[in-house]
């Protein structure tokens, strides 16, 4: 089907169905974690990690198999979830030089807020902006908007604070007393509850640094030790390699720089004497990213489960005010995260472990608990999904599409393809500029400053190891996705020019990388 096919199949399904009525209006509970990978979340894949709490939301409505961001970085991901728009539309394509977000623009927030919601936005923001269209916001404000995993800084309207504990469960404390402030009220709420965890530095909260194993071993990714070589330069030319771009602050062989005493001893007690061990093995170069990996992704796990801790917390408070019911609760993750896969750690890539994301969303009136669902849907869905759930019609329109038809079951053939962007180059981690098109089963990348292309068949080559571009066999096959492509960047109007970025950025984001090995 082509695309202004299927736009008019899934407007004219919207059409018949009618959307909420304000008297059944759903609050709303949206939890965005920040690089949360889909094989670390144990609805989806229980083999690394269990996450309890966060299955709780996949147990009791719709698991959603291929949902993906459409520029897989922090900032931009948050400001397609407000703006129901991609990156070229919103304005905001690069954590590093396009801030602040214009908070002016159409907003999910604005709009819930002007018809009738109580608003609030705690937690990551990373938008460069004061949040507009939040009757209630504290965002984490030091270390450019990441914030740090013990003792940060909050931002609200009162000014800035810093305050003593782990992210993750101050985060919880101030959405909590937020909830009991509106939990009683007239209004519906809708809560942006937004994780700084599990980003790097990868720190777990006291609870999880108490019980620390060191000499427990997670698997290793098959292609932990992949020679990239034979890879597209695009992909060769990158700095994520665990190998090389891994510092010691990230694996624990220098201690994070603000904490407590009493948290220092506890990060003592846990990493020390591991440490000592490490500096007298004199280890080879490949064990030495064995070594990294694991205190790599065991930090990554425990972080994860110091968060999934905090997410029970807050249903726990829903179930217990007898919320749940009406509340219509989001998991999600700003994007996904390589967890060594190709010997890497970051994001960025259009590829599957960095692009895709888990989505659950819990809505016992109209979703039924349990299901799963394997449609294509990308954030700039977010947005239109809970506006109609809401029953509220945005003046503008936006480039995503509501996912109500899938939830409520009414829609099964849902034919599509995800438009792609990733533009933060120069940047962090030398990824390269590129944009592609998600088709189900393949997947065509253009590196457009390389002049490179991949093809991957995403069903027998899940971990994207196989370029198909040149082989003879999809040519045809090339052509037609060239075509779909051309005609996504036509119908979401993505401009043929990219956006300036100062000449000495780059040259800044060296100095930058080089001084954080130092630490
Ligand atoms: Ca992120």
């Amino acid at each position: 089907m082509k695309l202004s096919g299927w736009v008019l199949c899934v407007f004219a399904a919207l059409s018949v169905y009618p959307v909420a009525q304000a008297a059944e209006r759903p609050n709303i509970v949206f939890i965005m974690s920040d690089d949360h990978a889909v094989r670390a979340v144990s609805a989806y894949d229980d083999s690394l990690m269990q996450t309890p709490n966060i299955d709780r939301i996949a147990a009791g409505g719709m698991r959603f198999d291929r949902a993906y961001v459409g520029n897989a970085i922090c900032g931009p991901s948050r400001a397609t979830m407000l703006t129901g728009n991609h990156s070229h539309a919103n304005g905001f394509y690069s954590n590093e030089w396009s801030g602040p977000f214009d908070g002016t623009q159409q907003t999910l927030s604005t709009l819930l807020q002007g018809a009738g919601y109580r608003t609030a936005v705690i937690g990551k923001w990373h938008l460069y902006s004061d949040p507009v269209g939040f009757d209630h916001w504290e965002v984490i404000n030091n270390a450019f908007e990441q914030g740090t995993y013990y003792n940060p800084e909050f931002r609200s309207p009162a000014g800035v604070e810093q305050v003593n504990g782990y992210v993750a469960e101050l985060v919880t404390d101030k959405a909590l007393s937020w909830l009991n402030s509106v939990a009683d009220g007239e209004q519906p709420f809708f809560l942006l509850y937004n994780h700084k965890t599990p980003h790097r530095d990868w720190l777990p909260g006291p609870q999880e640094l108490r019980g620390w194993d060191e000499a427990a071993r997670v698997q290793e990714p098959p292609t932990l030790l992949r020679d990239l070589a034979g890879a597209t330069e695009a992909r060769q030319d990158a700095r994520m390699r665990i190998a090389d771009y891994m510092t010691n602050g990230d694996v624990k062989l220098s201690m994070a720089r603000n904490l407590t005493p009493q948290q220092a001893a506890i990060w003592e007690q846990a990493f020390a004497e591991g440490n000592r061990q490490y500096e007298q093995a004199d280890l080879s170069a490949d064990e030495t990213v064995r070594w990294k990996y694991q205190r790599y992704i065991k930090t990554y796990i425990a972080s994860v489960r110091s968060m999934d801790r905090e997410i029970g917390r807050l249903l726990d408070y829903l179930e217990a005010r007898g919320l749940m019911d009406n509340t219509l609760v989001v998991y999600t993750s700003d994007q996904g995260f390589f967890l060594g896969e190709n010997g890497w750690f970051d994001k960025r890539w259009m590829d599957e472990v960095s692009s895709r994301v888990p989505l659950l969303l819990r809505w016992p009136a109209r979703v039924e608990a349990g299901s799963v669902n394997s449609a294509l849907v990308q954030n700039i869905d977010f947005a239109p999904t809970l506006l109609d759930a809401a029953g509220i019609q945005p003046p503008e329109p936006m480039h995503g599409i509501s996912l109500m038809p899938l939830l409520t079951g009414e829609v099964s053939d849902w034919s599509r393809h995800l438009y792609y962007h990733f533009y933060e180059n120069p940047g962090f981690h030398g990824v390269p500029r590129h944009y592609g098109i998600h088709a189900g089963r393949y997947k065509l990348v253009h590196y457009y400053r390389y002049d490179e292309w991949e093809l991957f068949d995403i069903e027998s080559d899940p971990g994207e190891q196989v370029n198909l571009y040149g082989s003879d066999r999809h040519q045809q096959l090339v052509r037609r996705l060239k075509d779909d492509l051309a005609n996504l960047r036509k119908h979401y109007a993505v401009p043929e020019e990219d956006p300036e970025v100062p000449w000495y950025h780059g040259p800044v984001i060296r100095v930058f990388e080089w001084l954080l090995k130092l630490l």
